[in-house]
């Protein structure tokens, strides 16, 4: 008998309602029941995202919502700043440049703050008003590091440049308002949070970002949002839509609102306390300090000697507990405990109990119990 935890920043777990769900049988998507679920799902959603704004639900991983949101709203030539500090950051400016896009990095070290002062400075040097969007991740999920975009929002104050936010690994589990922060552009995937199976992405534009558009000279056939719109109005999507996913995202959006917007946040703060007591608990190293963490992602730097591959296999066919590496230049110097989505707080003792064991069976020194109890701790104190 084996049971499988998977702790890792998504795809993450999914409740066994919506994997029901997902064995349904397939339904005409130019009909009338089509028509009625994408209604349904696209006003869910939008108060998800907290927005009145247009909102697209299409087809694709977080990364094909990453690459809608330039070919739609930004055209070859024009000059953006993407705001980056780990590898999704870099992956948004790399999808830009790909496109003819004119980007100005502001980057900082990956597990350290934005320069959110390099960005006030950019945008009171641009005079004439050249920079057209300004894009940023979030949440970092290569760093467990949460970005601060309520600080972006105001620093972005009445420049036109559209704000363009990556919130594969942040949208549902922690508050963002994205009408209040005038969050132009703003994406998700369907296999973090929200506790559904990787397949579907989630986009919403503002209608600044939507007069926009209509200047913008990019090259898009899949990801027009403007076809998106077009076939909205009738009920439908421009191209065969992932229909299991569709009928899987109905229930788990159900299950999300069943326990209700802050009640999401409350059990992703507290599980993120949690593994953060048990990290410094276990005399480990965090990535990112206290002020910047991220509700969803929790990044450990590895201690001297540990291999972090042997501590993952380990952790995996001891225990069954699956945690990530890290990505690009962190890989083999952090490991990454994902708490988001499906998740609850006993999978994080499952996890830290599992971890204590690992590390004692590499021969690293830990004190058994002392990670669960500063955990158990945490999450007795809410
Ligand atoms: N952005 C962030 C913050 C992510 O965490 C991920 C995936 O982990 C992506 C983008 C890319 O999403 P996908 O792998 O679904 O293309």
């Amino acid at each position: 008998m084996r049971k499988e935890f998977l702790l890792i920043p998504g795809p993450t777990p999914i409740p066994p309602q919506v994997a029901m769900a997902m064995a349904t049988e397939m339904m005409n998507h130019r009909g009338p029941r089509f028509k009625t679920l994408l209604e349904e799902l696209t006003a869910s959603l939008k108060e998800v995202f907290q927005t009145e704004g247009r909102l697209y639900i299409l087809t694709a991983s977080g990364t094909g919502a990453m690459e809608a949101a330039i070919v739609n709203f930004v055209s070859p030539g024009q000059r953006i700043i993407s705001l980056t500090n780990g590898s999704f950051g870099d992956r948004f400016a790399a999808i830009s440049e790909a496109y003819g896009i004119e980007v100005e990095r502001i980057a900082s070290d990956w597990g350290c703050p934005l320069n959110y002062q390099a960005l006030e400075d950019a945008l009171k040097a641009d005079r004439d008003k050249k920079i057209s969007a300004i894009t940023v991740v979030h949440n970092e999920s290569s760093t467990g590091m949460m970005n601060n975009l309520a600080l972006i929002s105001k620093i972005r104050g009445d420049h036109p440049a559209l704000l363009i936010v990556d919130t594969v690994s942040s949208m549902g589990a922690v508050d963002i308002p994205v009408d209040r922060w005038g969050i132009d552009v703003c994406l998700t995937a369907s296999q973090k949070a929200l506790m559904l199976p990787p397949g579907l992405a989630i986009i919403s534009a503002s209608e600044r970002a939507w007069a926009a558009r209509e200047k913008t000279s990019n090259s898009k056939f899949y990801f027009s949002l403007e076809k998106a719109q077009q076939f909205l109005e009738i009920g439908q999507t421009p191209f065969t839509p992932a229909l299991s996913q569709m009928v899987a995202m109905q229930k788990g959006l159900e299950l999300y609102f069943e326990e209700g917007r802050e009640g999401v946040y409350s059990r992703h703060r507290r599980m993120a306390k949690a593994v953060r007591a048990a990290a410094r608990a276990l005399g480990l190293e965090l990535l990112v300090d206290d002020q910047y963490a991220s509700m969803t992602v929790t990044a450990i730097i590895k201690p001297p000697r540990l291999d972090v591959s042997q501590l993952r296999s380990t952790m995996r066919s001891r225990f069954g507990v699956e945690i990530a590496g890290g990505q690009g230049k962190l890989s083999e110097k952090i490991f990454r405990f994902g708490h988001l989505g499906a998740t609850v707080e006993m999978d994080m003792i499952v996890g830290i109990a599992a971890l204590e064991m690992s590390l004692s069976i590499l021969g690293h020194p830990v004190e058994l119990g002392s990670g669960v109890k500063a955990a158990e701790e945490a999450l007795l104190e809410g």
